[in-house]
């Protein structure tokens, strides 16, 4: 039988200011960003964020059912957060948990401010989230690979999403935070904004902050998405070259063979 162990560092940051991953305070993890990356899908984007694994399917927008769901102004939107059995040490109960359900309401929300939901009636936009691999902070990492998702769709937004959490690590505030430092540091501050009209869309404090650990914490945030949105908008520019060359390609291909 195979004993699963739970290291319990005695530090979470040395007086060096190094963290339990080899990360500066103030660092994002190593963040890897894909989009179109499912054929079927109408959008869709992965993200790799230190451990994390994510991917994100949007279909939509699109026939509603049930229908009587339907809002006679606008369209629906459904987010379906799930995390897979084998993305955590623990085996995790393949049934829909409390925390699931939280989490797809909590991340619907941080998207719906972006969304021209209005120029879409009675209709539904679905984003469903596969957590592969999980290590902390995978609202936030879902916040921003959905919004890419849906701007693959090709649904009308008003800015994209950008997402990461801050937390309080042995006293120091840091960010991104990795399982650890959320299992065992002493709070946590998931933030999400709309970067270029410079609103936030989600912001949960857990944990016990002062005033001007929260202010710290706060701008940390901000200055984090900022960086989530810059990959955001190189990970975009990349589909959209490859979508360009693939059209100049099948020009090519239609022009020899008429
Ligand atoms: P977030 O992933 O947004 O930080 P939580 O604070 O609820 O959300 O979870 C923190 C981390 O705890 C997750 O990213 C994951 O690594 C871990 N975790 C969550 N649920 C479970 C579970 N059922 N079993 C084991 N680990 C879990």
């Amino acid at each position: 039988m195979k004993i699963i162990k739970h290291e319990i560092p005695e530090k979470l940051i040395t007086e060096d200011g190094i963290r339990t991953d080899g990360r500066k305070p103030h660092e994002l993890r190593p963040t890897k960003l894909e989009v179109g990356i499912l054929k079927r899908a109408d959008g869709s984007a992965y993200i790799e964020q230190g451990k994390n694994k994510i991917m994100v399917a949007v279909y939509g927008p699109r026939e509603l059912h049930p229908r009587h769901l339907a809002i006679p102004d606008r369209a629906l939107l459904r987010c379906f957060y799930r995390m897979a059995s084998f993305s955590v040490q623990e085996r995790k109960s393949p049934a829909p948990s409390r925390r699931e359900i939280e989490l797809s309401k909590v991340i619907r929300e941080a998207l719906e401010p972006a969304i021209f939901l209005e120029r879409f009636p009675k209709t539904a936009i679905d984003v469903f989230i596969e957590v592969l691999q999980a290590d902390g902070g995978t609202r936030c990492a879902s916040i921003t690979t959905a919004a890419l998702a849906l701007a693959d769709a090709g649904i009308p937004m008003r800015d994209l999403v950008s997402a990461v959490a801050v937390g309080k690590v042995d006293g120091h505030i840091v960010l991104d935070i990795n399982d650890l430092e959320d299992k065992y540091g002493e709070g946590d501050m998931p933030t999400a904004i709309m970067p270029r009209k410079k609103e936030v869309t989600l912001i949960q404090l857990d944990g016990r902050w002062t005033p001007e650990e929260f202010k710290q914490g706060f701008e940390l945030a901000i200055k984090g998405c900022e960086q989530i949105y810059q990959l955001q908008r190189e990970a975009l520019k990349r589909r959209y070259l490859e979508i360009r060359e693939q059209a100049a390609k099948e020009m090519e291909e239609r022009a020899e063979n008429p």
